[in-house]
Order: C-alpha cells, then sequence, then structure tokens
C-alpha cells in the first residue's frame, strides 16, 4: 500500500468517526427517545437529514401513510436562458398538488419573458426587485406597469402578456398557475408562432410583401432573453386609448396587515383585487416560537411558497392519519383540501410564506373559535378538558398564536 493511499484511508475513516459523533451529537440518528428506533449507520445525507428533524424523528402522534407534501425548487430543473433562468413545481414533482403548479423565474436587468399567453390565469408574487409587465385584453384595452417587491399581478386565461427585468439587478419572483400540470414550456409564444405560419400567409394578415418575414428568430434563443433595460414606464403607456377596467396590478405588502402578538396575516382575493377571480392567497408572517394556530380551509387545497426562515407543519388527514414536514426558504408546502394543520416557526427569524388557493376568495376554519363558539357543555361531552382550557378559548379569530 503506497503512503498515498495509507493517508487517504486514515483519513476516510477519521471522516467517518466525525461524521457519526456529529450525527449523534445533533441527535440526527433516528431515535425518537429510549426504546424507539436506532442508529443509522449505512449510507446517508446528513445534510438533508438534518434539515428534515420532523421526517427522521416524527412527533409519536404522526401516523399512517399521508403523501408526500413538500418539493424544493432547488430539486428543479433549471432552465437558463440569456436573460435569466426558470423552474417549475408541478404536479409532475408533487402530486399531491391538484389544484395549482408554481415557476420561480429569475430576469435580469433588461431580460425579457418572451410575450406569449397561456390556457392557465397567471398570479404572480415579486420576491425581490422591479419588473416591467405588459398586456391587452380582448377589447383592446392597454396595461403597462412596474412592479416592486411585495406586488402582484394576474393575468386572466389567454390574455397575452410579457415580464422585463429592470434596473438596477433585475428581478425574482413567484408564478402560480391554476392547475397542477401546467408547463411553462407549453406557453403560446409569438416567436412560435410566427416560425409556424407561411410567410405569405403572414403576409397577408399584415398586408406586407412575404420576403420581410425572411430572418425571424429561432424561438429556441428567445423565451427567456438578453435586452436593453427599458426607459421609463411613462414612455411605454403611452400606445393605446384605453387602459383595462380593472388593473392586473396589486401591491400586497402595502396592505395593512391583520396583526396578534407574534405575526401579521395579509389576504388579497377578489374582494381586494378584482381581477383575481381564480386565485386566493395570505402573505403570513410567524415570530420565532410562534405558530400558524390549527386551522383548516373550506374552499380549496392549500398550496405555500416559503419565502424566509424555516418552520415545520402538521397536517391531519383524518382516519388517524397525520405528518409532519420541515420548511424553509424556497421550499413549496401542500395541504390537501379540508385537512387541519398548524405551522410552527423552529428557526430564529421570521418566518414568511405564502397560502395559495384556487379560489376567488380566502377563507380558513379556526379550531380555537370553533370550541369557543361551541355550547362548552357539547364540548365537555366529547373531550373531558380541564377547565383552564375552556378559559382560555377565543370566541375571536387569532390566525398567529400567541394572540
Ligand atoms: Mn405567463
Ligand atoms: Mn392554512
Amino acid at each position: 500500500m503506497s503512503f498515498s493511499r495509507r493517508t487517504l484511508l486514515s483519513a476516510t475513516a477519521g471522516g467517518l468517526v466525525a461524521t457519526a459523533a456529529t450525527a449523534h451529537a445533533q441527535n440526527l440518528q433516528p431515535q425518537r427517545g429510549p426504546g424507539y428506533g436506532g442508529a443509522d449507520n449505512g449510507p446517508r445525507d446528513l445534510m438533508r437529514d438534518g434539515q428534515n428533524p420532523d421526517i427522521l424523528n416524527p412527533p409519536k402522534t404522526d401516523h399512517g401513510t399521508l403523501p408526500n407534501l413538500k418539493f424544493s425548487f432547488s430539486d428543479s430543473h433549471v432552465r437558463q436562458g440569456t436573460g435569466g433562468w426558470t423552474r417549475q413545481v408541478t404536479a409532475r414533482e408533487l402530486p399531491a398538488s391538484t389544484d395549482i403548479a408554481g415557476v420561480n423565474m429569475r430576469l435580469n436587468a433588461g431580460g425579457i419573458r418572451e410575450l406569449h399567453w397561456h390556457k392557465e390565469v397567471e398570479w404572480s408574487y415579486m420576491i425581490n426587485g422591479n419588473a416591467r409587465i405588459t398586456a391587452i385584453d380582448q377589447d383592446g384595452n392597454n396595461f403597462v406597469e412596474d412592479v416592486a417587491a411585495g406586488d402582484l399581478w394576474y393575468f386572466p386565461s389567454g390574455i397575452p402578456h410579457s415580464i422585463q427585468g429592470l434596473g438596477p439587478d433585475g428581478c425574482e419572483f413567484l408564478l402560480i398557475f391554476d392547475d397542477p400540470h401546467f408547463d411553462e414550456d407549453s406557453t403560446f409564444l409569438i416567436s412560435d408562432w410566427f416560425k409556424h405560419v407561411p410567410p405569405d400567409v403572414l403576409a397577408k394578415n399584415f398586408g406586407v410583401s412575404a420576403d420581410l418575414f425572411a430572418k425571424l428568430p429561432d424561438p429556441d434563443d428567445l423565451y427567456i432573453f438578453k435586452a436593453p433595460v427599458p426607459g421609463p414606464v411613462a414612455g411605454d403607456k403611452l400606445r393605446g386609448p384605453k387602459a383595462v377596467s380593472q388593473t392586473f396590478k396589486h401591491q400586497m405588502t402595502a396592505q395593512p396587515p391583520l396583526r396578534t402578538k407574534s405575526g401579521t396575516v395579509r389576504i388579497t382575493d377578489s374582494k381586494n383585487f378584482p381581477v383575481s377571480t381564480h386565485i386566493a392567497a395570505a402573505l403570513v408572517e410567524v415570530e420565532p416560537g410562534a405558530m400558524r394556530e390549527l386551522h383548516w380551509h373550506n374552499n380549496a387545497g392549500e398550496w405555500q411558497y416559503y419565502l424566509q426562515g424555516q418552520g415545520r407543519m402538521g397536517v391531519f388527514a383524518s382516519s388517524g392519519q397525520a405528518r409532519t414536514f420541515d420548511f424553509r426558504a424556497g421550499d413549496v408546502g401542500v395541504v390537501p383540501f379540508a385537512m387541519g394543520h398548524y405551522i410552527e416557526n423552529t428557526g430564529n427569524e421570521t418566518l414568511r410564506f405564502l397560502e395559495v388557493f384556487k379560489s376567488s376568495f380566502y377563507a380558513d376554519l379556526s379550531l380555537n373559535q370553533w370550541m369557543a363558539l361551541t355550547p362548552p357543555e357539547l364540548l365537555q361531552d366529547h373531550l373531558k378538558l380541564d377547565q383552564r382550557v375552556l378559559d382560555a378559548l377565543q370566541k375571536d379569530k387569532h390566525a398567529i398564536v400567541p394572540a
């Protein structure tokens, strides 16, 4: 055995010992307590185990075979263009999502998401930076606006639109579509259509000569492509005689939040963003140690995007089934329709996430409020709770606890 090979082997053995010790120190073994589980000495991914403590050591209350309710954008294929990148989490990645698909996109300064349309409605939350969005409607009304971090946009089905990153550093945003089987590679692109119409038909359509269409771009070079940063929005607003009757833009973070002692909630649906008839959403902030209370939704399944921090969600599925998932910024979570759940901040910074629903309105039911508004004798016939629990019940809804 050569010196270098011996050195390598001893280093590897030392590494394994250190790894096992680290795993033990952080309770990264699947042993939730004395008499349960055992060490994992086999092949393993310690970083992922560390990120999923409630998968490795589920709470004793978890039970049964709930499907996976989590997917990270970090595990999604990244499609790169000359103007930025995009990746998607759809029913192909997360089959438990039966209402919604999501896309996370970056446009560099000047980068354009090509003029296009699609069958699905498009709802978007601007995560950081600035963009210019354009559209028209079926009556020839015009729409051009700049959007900033915390703003939303909504394009109804089939409405043609574009998105362009602005200075100084472009933007990143989340796109939501009201079909879990949406595919960002299956949108109607302006360059793709031009490429698939005979030049004489183009000539007839536009009333010009066919040779003007001799040099059309390859659609593969567009989709997300590089362009100069446009001038001020005022110059772009002069194209049409009138604006769309219902704006496609909404400033979500400018809304005054519902506030408790330990967090905030901002709700946007068709009541305050009238054009958004197919998507409702809540932007939720939960302080360290606090929790989005036990609740459920009676209108639709929930699709979540984690913007900041880390947390865990427990989901109750009836039939004695329950499962707990850990989340961090960049993850997607799903709560199937009507299942009970809570989301606890398990980190040291504010947990921020979006709850998105395929619905014209936001709705939730609070376990606490339900119990507070039920005759106490009836409640006690069921649960036989200590009087102090009954005294603590709240007739008002408090989305984030402690309230
Ligand atoms: Mn689109
Ligand atoms: Mn919820």
